[in-house]
């Protein structure tokens, strides 16, 4: 069987497309058109549990493919403008919308989880795990009251900043070679609401944050370290990747990471070719777990957000990743934990019931 362990995946950008094309929404959602990598029969069809869906800010002047200024590398990719409170507020209310009506449209097909025992009790009997997540927290104003409201709605994991500035900190910019230290820390605001993130019980995530801000998320939260989609810097030298010192730190508190399958985050030159087969993923899997260890390691796909491997191509293709890791090696038991046991026990330790 290529279709077990099942994955449960540490980052996607789905909501983006739904976002991006509400006419076509019931195709996107629940048939395979071929676009993207995700939709509810690929999903079945890989063996993929479900994940974080990420609820994501994009910023106007981006340009569509940040992955065509990614393809030469040396680059240095500006940081995007900030974006207020009031522009970003409706655009997350909308998405955490579209995630309520993929509940309710799959008719059973997928449930937003707010505990271990719910995401377990769908891996059971067959219902896609959705975690509800900010990547980015400009929906959330300095004065921290709305994150009770998301909270409420479900929320239960949160990054401070994506690349660009936010009343909480400063994210990397996309950045190779470079190293993740790319300016200040964490505001007065940001510590803030790293508290009441623990408070809450909603987890912290570390991706895309700098390293001074991830050195003030080290000192204050009481929660494990997590970041939901990064890579290994001493394989790739990208500023999105974490060095050694950042993974003992993570080591260190229990934490996690994800594997991000963005090519240009896993090809040791910083290109975003996608004809390299599963060797980029090994080698960085290789070195995540020399030096987190086999019980912090996951998958963070970044799934309708980047680029990935040709040779996986989509997430019907988690077949095909499966037997990869299991040529390299990789015995059962490791398999259940990269593939689901790791993510469950990390959060297992972070939420409150
Ligand atoms: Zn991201």
């Amino acid at each position: 069987m290529t279709m077990t362990p099942l994955i449960f995946d540490g980052h996607n950008d789905f909501l983006l497309r739904l976002l991006r094309d509400p006419k076509n929404r019931d195709a996107t959602w629940l048939t395979d058109t071929g676009q993207g990598h995700l939709d509810l029969p690929r999903m079945r069809q890989g063996g993929f549990a479900g994940g974080f869906f990420a609820i994501y800010i994009a910023s106007p002047e981006v340009r569509e493919n940040i992955d065509d200024d990614m393809e030469n590398p040396p680059y240095h990719l500006p940081l995007p403008d900030p974006i207020d409170v009031a522009e970003a507020q409706p655009v997350a209310l909308a998405m955490a919308g579209h995630l309520k009506w993929m509940e309710r449209s799959s008719e059973g097909g997928l449930r937003i989880c707010r505990s271990v025992a719910e995401i377990r009790d769908c891996m059971t009997t067959g219902v896609i795990a959705a975690i509800m997540h900010i990547e980015g927290a400009e929906a959330i104003g300095a004065d921290l009251d709305a994150l009770y409201l998301f909270h409420d709605m479900g929320l239960r994991s949160l990054g401070p900043v994506w690349s660009r500035p936010t009343v909480f900190g400063h994210g990397v910019p996309f950045a190779y070679p470079s190293s993740p230290d790319t300016g200040p820390g964490l505001t007065g605001a940001g510590k803030d609401l790293i508290a009441l993130c623990n408070d809450l019980g909603i987890m912290v995530d570390l991706s895309h944050l700098n390293e001074a801000g991830f050195n003030d998320v080290a000192a204050l939260s009481t929660a494990p370290l997590v970041a939901t989609h990064s890579n290994a810097h001493a394989v790739t030298a990208s500023s999105r990747n974490l060095t050694d010192r950042q993974l003992a730190m993570i080591r260190e508190s229990d934490g996690m990471v994800g594997l991000n399958f963005a090519t240009g985050f896993l090809n040791t030159d910083g290109k975003k070719a996608d004809d390299r087969g599963f060797e980029p993923m090994l080698r960085h899997l290789d070195h995540l777990i020399d030096h987190l260890g086999e019980d912090r390691v996951g998958f963070g796909s970044d799934f309708d957000g980047a680029q990935v491997p040709a040779a996986l191509h989509d997430a019907a293709g988690l077949g095909a990743l499966r037997r990869a890791l299991s040529q390299h090696g990789y015995d059962a038991a490791l398999m259940t934990k990269l593939c689901h046991e790791n993510w469950l026990a990390v959060l297992e330790r972070t939420w409150k019931p």
